[in-house]
Formats: structure tokens, C-alpha cells, sequence
């Protein structure tokens, strides 16, 4: 699977696309991560980027035409396989279900916004999806690129190591028809500081194990996520 990111700061992923699951991923030529400079795409000496925003305001907009340029010069025949993302905070929320429907597309190409926003020709003409990670305002959409990157790219076959990891974890039980977050995990010591592991943890029973970590994961559910479980009810 390969990946697009287009921004004015192509500096900015040297780190995070370098290091733990992605960056092997990447050196493993299991995916591809290819940074484009938007700048390359505008005419003019100072490869001016943005302009101000009709109607007056706050800020400066990029303009449609660099970035409609890039994507046509990127992909000059845009396969259905080829998906354009645009990063908003106006945009639908990034969940994990999302995430595991990109991870089947070919080529993601994703857009990562600055000032304040995007000329709208480009949400209505250019993207197939406007994404939000998450209801705060970023100054930038290269950090949100990079969390969809890396939430992506870990669902690709043979991207972790334990393929398994990902069926159990936060948000993906969904054979039990419900989004639960994943039950609390203890390490050694066995005792920390006098606080002990759950017993039934140590004793090697697994069908025990299996029983206790499903409530325990409902329990941590309904205290921190009781939003998930009201869905559930509501969608059910
Ligand atoms: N004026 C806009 C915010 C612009 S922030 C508004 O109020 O909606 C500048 C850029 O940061 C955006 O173009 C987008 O690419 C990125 N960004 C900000 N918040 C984001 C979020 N929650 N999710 C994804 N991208 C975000």
C-alpha cells in the first residue's frame, strides 16, 4: 500500500514515519510513504501557496490550484483504488472502523491543511473524504496525517508481527457486536510498590483468564468510554 502526503513542511515526517511499526513497515518495502512538497506545484517566485479569504477574516487559505496540480500530477489517471483525504476539523470523525476501511484501499494520498483551512472547491471537487482525528483544532493537518498513517498501515497483512493483536484490541471486538476497549494488561513484578496483579491472572487457568479479562474490559468500558456501550444500545 502506498501512501501520499502532500504539505508545505516535508521535513516534518522525517521522524514519525521513521521509527517502531511504520518505519520497519516502510524499510520492508511493505508500504510506501511518499512526502510531496506542495510548493512544487505553484508558478510564481515565492511559490506562494495561500491567499486571503473572500467575504474578510481571520488568515490566509490555501488556493485550490497548487493543490489540484499536485493530485493531477500524481495521479494522472485516478484509479477507484486511489483515495484523496482531505484533513479538516470540519471533516467526519477518524475512527478505528475508518481506519480498517482505508487499509483496504491501494494508494491513499492525504492532504494536510495549515492556516486557516482550505479553499471548500477542494472539499467539494477534489478529495472523496474530509477527516477529522478527533473535535480539537490543530494548526496544521501533518500531525493528523501521520496518526492515519500509522493507524492505517498497522492493519496491512504483516505490518505487526502478531497478526491476531489487531482483532482483540480497542474498538475492534466487533464479533461480540460491541466496540469495547481493551481489558487492562499487567506485567511483572507481580507485586509493584504493594500493589498486587489480579490473582486469577497468575493461577493459569485460561478459560478463568478469558472470563475476567471480558469484564474487565466492559467494566473499563462503562468507566471511561461509556459513550461506546450507549452507541451500541442505540444502534442495536
Ligand atoms: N479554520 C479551521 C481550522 C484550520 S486549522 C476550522 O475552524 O475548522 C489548519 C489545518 O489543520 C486544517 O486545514 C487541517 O488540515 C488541520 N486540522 C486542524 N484540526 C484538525 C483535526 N481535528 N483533524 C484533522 N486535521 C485538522
Amino acid at each position: 500500500m502506498t501512501f501520499h502526503v502532500l504539505t508545505i513542511f516535508p521535513e516534518f515526517f522525517r521522524g514519525p514515519f521513521e521509527h517502531g511499526v511504520v518505519g520497519k513497515a516502510a524499510e520492508a518495502g511493505l508500504i510506501h510513504i511518499q512526502i510531496h512538497n506542495l510548493r512544487d506545484w505553484t508558478s510564481d517566485r515565492h511559490r506562494t501557496v495561500d491567499d486571503r479569504p473572500f467575504g474578510g477574516g481571520e488568515g490566509m487559505l490555501f488556493k485550490p490550484e497548487p493543490l489540484f496540480l499536485a493530485v493531477e500530477s500524481i495521479w494522472p489517471l485516478r484509479r477507484p483504488g486511489q483515495k484523496v483525504i482531505l484533513l479538516s476539523a470540519q471533516g467526519k470523525l477518524f475512527n478505528q472502523e475508518v481506519a480498517r476501511r482505508l487499509s483496504a484501499e491501494e494508494e491513499l494520498l492525504l492532504i494536510a491543511g495549515r492556516y486557516e483551512g482550505v479553499d471548500e472547491r477542494v472539499a467539494e471537487h477534489l478529495v472523496d473524504e474530509e477527516l477529522s482525528i478527533g473535535d480539537y483544532v490543530l494548526s496544521g493537518g501533518e500531525l493528523a496525517a501521520a496518526v492515519i498513517v500509522d493507524a492505517v498501515a498497522r492493519l496491512r497483512s504483516g505490518v505487526l508481527g502478531n497478526q491476531d493483536s489487531t482483532r482483540w484490541e480497542s474498538f475492534s471486538s466487533e464479533e461480540h457486536g460491541l466496540s469495547m476497549l481493551d481489558c487492562p494488561q499487567y506485567t511483572r513484578p507481580a507485586e509493584f510498590r504493594g500493589w498486587t496483579v489480579p490473582e486469577v491472572l497468575l493461577n493459569g487457568n485460561h478459560a478463568e483468564i478469558r472470563r475476567w479479562r471480558a469484564q474487565a474490559a466492559c467494566d473499563k468500558t462503562a468507566r471511561n468510554r461509556p459513550d461506546l456501550l450507549r452507541n451500541e444500545i442505540t444502534q442495536g
